[in-house]
Parts: structure tokens; C-alpha cells; sequence
């Protein structure tokens, strides 16, 4: 049996994992840790103590400018359990009904949205509405209405809203937008995209459209979708895009197991890329211009990410992504940093606008056009 989990963490056991600033460190030849930090820190509490909220807890141990302080679950032995293990004190514990409460509590900045996807919709807007910042696990929405609704009540409450792109802080993502940006590959006209794993157990929400609001496409699909814009550095103009189906049991109405679809881009780059939940460990992104190509085989996994160009291999270490994410997160609502990619609510609207058109376009059969 196969689960997402198992896909993402294939390539993670034998790493060893830096932080992001422990690499700035290196290279200015002394490590961070040497010194105290003396900023300051996002207070977050975790909704949804499931598989990745965990891993998220365990990867804000090593953070520095953010720090887990509470949590809202619907379950009581795991508000136990993670209290426990995390430190957290009572009065920082909430659950679905409550946690409008949180307005009024000091040790929380902002709430990781990081439940099902159908809820990222109605949960963010109440965080929004206690006034605290949201950051919320992709995809953020089933949509991009109504992820254009949760941009505009974070907006109206003044409160920043952050999605959780952890591969825009990863360091040889980073390096290959970089040389791009310098020019190393010359024109950029070809993308290639590959994003899938064999998913277990049919009864999981994951395969129930009421609250995964699709299949792989929502799920890993989007890493490509949002992969094709980071690496080729614009946003598409047109998609088309084809379904194909081996087990309508396990895949039922409005549960996609397979979709392939094409992404044509203002410059006349395009992209072709697949989402499946039936092909393991499926995870290549692959970048063509006229002068070189850049590789990223596995390309969005935990990690080691590993990467190539036309020039050789790239060497950045691996980092635990969840760890400078948090960090660099931290940055951005506490310092107003500006990530090279955007991780903000907006850049996951556009992403939700591609996907919303490859649906209509694998029923159409057409050229969908889009206007981000
Ligand atoms: P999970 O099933 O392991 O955890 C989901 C949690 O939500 C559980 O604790 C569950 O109890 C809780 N929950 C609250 N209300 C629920 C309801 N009505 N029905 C079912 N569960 C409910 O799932 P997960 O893998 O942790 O995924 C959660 C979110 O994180 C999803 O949006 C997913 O796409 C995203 N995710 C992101 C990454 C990443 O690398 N960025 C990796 C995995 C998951």
C-alpha cells in the first residue's frame, strides 16, 4: 500500500538536513547557531494534527524566527499527545467550535491552516476574522473563487495570508530560477512537468470530493501547475487538456486519476505536463532553452532534491523545507520580506485559475484561455 507520505519521504532518510540559514552561514564561513537570535518570532498554532501538520510541528523545532505555541484540533487525545510533546500549555488549545477565540490571545500570530482542502476556504476567513495571519496548506482552495474570497476577507481584516509553496524556498529550485533569470538557458520555450503517486486507501478524504474538491490534479497535480510558472518564470495564457480513467471504482465522479495537460505561455514557451495518482514516485521537472536545460529529478518530494543544468550538477545542500519555510514565512509577515518566488495569496489564486480551466478543459476539449 502506497501513500503520499511514502512517495514524499522516499528520497528523505538517508539526508541530512540543513536549515536555509545554516547555509547562508556556511557561506559566510560561521554558522548562525554560533549566535543567539534576538528577532522576532511568529507565534503559530497548527490546525489539523494530521500526517503533514506533524511534520510541520517537528520541522518548527529547528526554526528560529518562528515557534509552534498552539494548536486547534477536533480531537482531544491528539491535543493531549501534541501538547505533551510540543510544550504547549492549555490555554493555547482550541477546537472547531472555539477557536474564534483566539482573537483575544496574545501567544498566537498566526494559525497553519492544514486540514482537508474543502475547509481551507471557511477556516481561513475565521482566522482572518479573529485578526490573526493565515497560512494555509495547498491547494488553498477547491477553486479559485473561493480562493479569491479568502484573499479579499484576509485583505479586509488586514491580516496576511501565506500558502504553503515550501519549493520556493528550496535551495536548488532557487539556484535554477537564478540562472534563468541570468540568462543561462538562454530563450526558456519548453517545460516538462511530471507529478504522481499511487494512491492507498479509497476510503481516505483525499479520494472524496466533498472535501478534496478533485484527485491527483489538487493533490500533486499542482505541483507542476505551480512548478511550470516558477520555471518558466510566467504565467500561462491558454491550457488544453485531455482525462484518461483505468479504475472509475476507486475514481469516482469528479475524482480525477489521470490528466495531461499543455500550458502555452505569453513568450511562446510551453508547457506539457501529467498528474496521476497511478504511476509511483513520478516527480521530474524538466526546463529547455535555446542554450541549455536545467533538471530537477526528484523535484518537489522532502527531499534530497536533486538537480542538474546543462552546466552540471547542482550542489546546494538539502534543507528541511518545512523548517525554512517557517522561517522565511516568519520574515515575511513579521520583517515584510519579499520572497524571490511569492508564496502569497494571490500567486495560489493564479495557480487555483489554471486548474479550474484544465477541468473545463478536459470536458470541453478545447483551448481554454486565461487570464491571471
Ligand atoms: P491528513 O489526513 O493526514 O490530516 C488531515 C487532518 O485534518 C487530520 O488531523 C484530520 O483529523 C483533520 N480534519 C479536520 N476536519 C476534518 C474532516 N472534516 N475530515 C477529515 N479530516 C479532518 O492529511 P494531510 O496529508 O495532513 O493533508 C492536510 C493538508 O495538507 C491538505 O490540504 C494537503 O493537500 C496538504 N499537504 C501538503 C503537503 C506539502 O508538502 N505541502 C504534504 C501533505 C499534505
Amino acid at each position: 500500500m502506497h501513500s503520499r507520505r511514502d512517495f514524499l519521504q522516499k528520497f528523505t532518510a538517508t539526508a541530512i538536513a540543513l536549515p536555509l540559514a545554516q547555509l547562508h552561514g556556511a557561506a559566510a564561513n560561521k554558522s548562525p547557531f554560533d549566535e543567539a537570535y534576538n528577532g522576532p518570532v511568529l507565534k503559530v498554532a497548527i490546525m489539523g494534527l494530521g500526517g503533514y501538520g506533524t511534520r510541520v510541528a517537528d520541522a518548527m523545532a529547528a526554526c528560529k524566527k518562528a515557534k509552534l505555541t498552539g494548536v486547534i484540533s477536533g480531537t482531544p487525545a491528539k491535543v493531549k499527545a501534541w501538547q505533551a510533546k510540543y510544550g504547549i500549555p492549555e490555554k493555547n488549545c482550541y477546537n472547531y467550535e472555539n477557536f474564534d477565540e483566539i482573537k483575544n490571545n496574545p501567544d498566537i500570530d498566526a494559525v497553519y491552516v492544514i486540514t482537508p482542502n474543502a475547509l481551507h476556504h471557511s477556516q481561513v476567513i475565521r482566522v482572518a476574522k479573529a485578526g490573526k495571519h493565515a497560512i494555509c496548506e495547498k491547494p488553498m482552495a477547491v477553486n479559485a473563487k473561493e480562493g479569491q474570497e479568502m484573499v479579499d476577507a484576509c485583505k479586509q481584516a488586514g491580516v496576511k495570508l501565506l500558502v504553503g509553496y515550501r519549493m520556493h524556498f528550496e535551495p536548488k529550485t532557487l539556484e535554477i530560477i537564478r540562472q534563468r533569470n541570468a540568462g543561462a538557458f538562454g530563450k526558456v520555450l519548453f517545460f516538462q512537468g511530471l507529478s504522481g503517486f499511487i494512491i492507498g486507501d479509497p476510503t481516505q478524504w483525499r479520494l472524496n470530493r466533498q472535501l478534496s474538491g478533485g484527485g491527483a490534479m489538487m493533490d500533486i497535480g499542482i505541483y507542476s501547475v505551480n512548478g511550470s510558472r516558477y520555471m518558466i518564470g510566467e504565467d500561462p495564457i491558454w491550457v488544453t487538456a485531455q482525462e484518461t480513467k483505468t479504475d472509475p471504482v476507486k475514481f469516482k465522479e469528479g475524482i480525477d486519476e489521470t490528466i495531461q495537460f499543455q500550458l502555452g505561455f505569453p513568450s511562446g514557451a510551453v508547457a506539457s505536463c501529467l498528474s496521476t495518482y497511478s504511476l509511483d514516485n513520478l516527480d521530474r521537472f524538466f526546463l529547455n532553452g535555446t542554450e541549455g536545460f536545467a533538471e530537477l529529478y526528484p523535484a518537489t518530494g522532502y527531499g534530497p532534491i536533486q538537480g542538474r543544468t546543462s552546466k552540471g550538477e547542482l550542489t546546494q545542500p538539502h534543507v528541511t523545507h518545512q523548517t525554512v519555510q517557517m522561517d522565511e514565512m516568519a520574515g515575511i509577515i513579521l520583517e515584510g520580506n519579499k520572497p524571490l518566488v511569492p508564496v502569497d495569496g494571490e500567486e495560489a489564486v493564479k495557480d487555483l485559475k489554471i486548474v479550474d480551466a484544465i477541468f473545463k478543459a478536459t470536458k470541453t476539449g478545447k483551448k481554454e484561455p486565461l487570464a491571471l
